[in-house]
């Protein structure tokens, strides 16, 4: 019999607790920072500062582990007992993440030995979905993200999605395209985008928001809302993934490298072009206007150039609407 991924009622508590005693252990490497908000041409953006993050492993150090031909660490494979959430998850195992910057930073990590670069599949989404909504349980909002290939600013060759806690007040601007334009949106269309936003970006809506909007619209809020499952979120997601391919074949990108982020109510992808501009490396949750700055000039940078013109240098400009292909990919 078909049965949705759970998790246990208490993960939030499980979640607080395994990263309270893994911080308390020095298993886990718990960076305070400080964060500023700001906007850019009306988009939510949030300034995490935090110099201390230079000590974490970067890329380049596993690229250091190749030249020197020692087998590349993969933290993935064997995880640490210490950062262990779940251990079955169906082909998954829930950890925490070593090095975090929010408490109860979480990743969903596939249990074969699988290559980042592989894309999502309709069982990752369902059981990220899952977790997802499990962290939520509580009241506290949570994003997904994935970074995928040399340019997303992935460092661990293992298949991972990971979670993080979305900073109070923040919106990420794929809300206010879902408020306006989500309800409207047929699975199989061309993907959503803002406007205010000046590179190429792929929004689609997840539907259980319209179907809980609905119910409560009917005075039915006896009526369960499924949650969608693993076709539905794999449909959606390829349409996505379809788009990026197409901005990286029209560009001539030697490589696939796109970000992923999602929530309970969409999934949006972000073709890149490249891994970092001016020293300042970002991963997927850049593309939303979290910002990462391990220094006063990079903080500094990110205000003199503006976040979505450092975006914009790291993806693609957003092609105009007549400029697309008959047929994606
Ligand atoms: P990414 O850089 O997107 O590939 O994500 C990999 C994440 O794994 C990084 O955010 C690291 O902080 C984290 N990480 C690195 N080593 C370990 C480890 N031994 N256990 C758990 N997480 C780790």
């Amino acid at each position: 019999m078909f049965r949705r991924p759970s998790l246990p009622a208490n993960f939030p508590e499980l979640l607080t607790k395994t990263f309270e005693s893994a911080v308390k252990s020095g298993d886990l490497i718990y960076t305070e920072s400080t964060q500023e908000s700001a906007t850019d041409n009306g988009v939510d953006v949030r300034y995490t500062f935090a110099p201390a993050l230079a000590k974490k492993p970067t890329k380049e150090d596993n690229a250091a582990d190749e030249k020197t031909e020692k087998p590349k660490f993969n933290p993935f494979e064997k995880p640490d007992p210490k950062l262990m959430l779940v251990p079955d998850f169906g082909d998954y195992s829930l950890v925490l993440n070593k090095y975090a910057i929010v408490p109860n930073h979480f990743m969903c990590i596939s249990k074969k030995v699988i290559p980042q670069t592989a894309p999502l599949t309709p069982n990752d989404l369902e059981h990220s979905y899952a977790a997802l909504q499990a962290a939520q349980s509580d009241g506290t909002k949570y994003i997904g993200f994935f970074n995928c290939g040399p340019n997303s600013g992935a460092s661990v060759d293992h298949k991972h999605i990971q979670f993080i806690q979305l900073p109070k007040g923040f919106k990420p601007f794929p809300e206010s395209v879902i408020k306006a334009k989500g309800r409207d949106y047929k699975p199989g269309q061309q993907p959503l985008s803002s406007e205010r936003v000046p590179y190429a970006h792929y929004i689609v809506p997840w539907e259980a928001e319209w179907a809980e909007e609905d119910a409560e619209a009917d005075n039915d809020a006896e009526v369960p809302i499924e949650d969608p499952v693993a076709e539905e979120l794999g449909f959606k997601f390829s349409t996505v993934l379809s788009r990026v391919l197409t901005e990286l074949r029209v560009n001539d990108a030697p490589s696939i490298s796109y970000n992923v982020v999602f929530t309970d109510k969409w999934l949006m992808a972000v073709p890149r072009s490249k891994e970092s501009y001016k020293g300042i490396s970002i991963n997927a949750t850049g593309t939303v206007g979290l910002l990462l700055a391990k220094s006063q000039e990079q903080l500094d940078l990110y205000k003199e150039e503006t976040p979505l013109k450092v975006l914009t240098e790291l993806g693609y400009v957003k092609p105009i609407e007549e400029e697309h292909p008959e047929y994606d990919y």
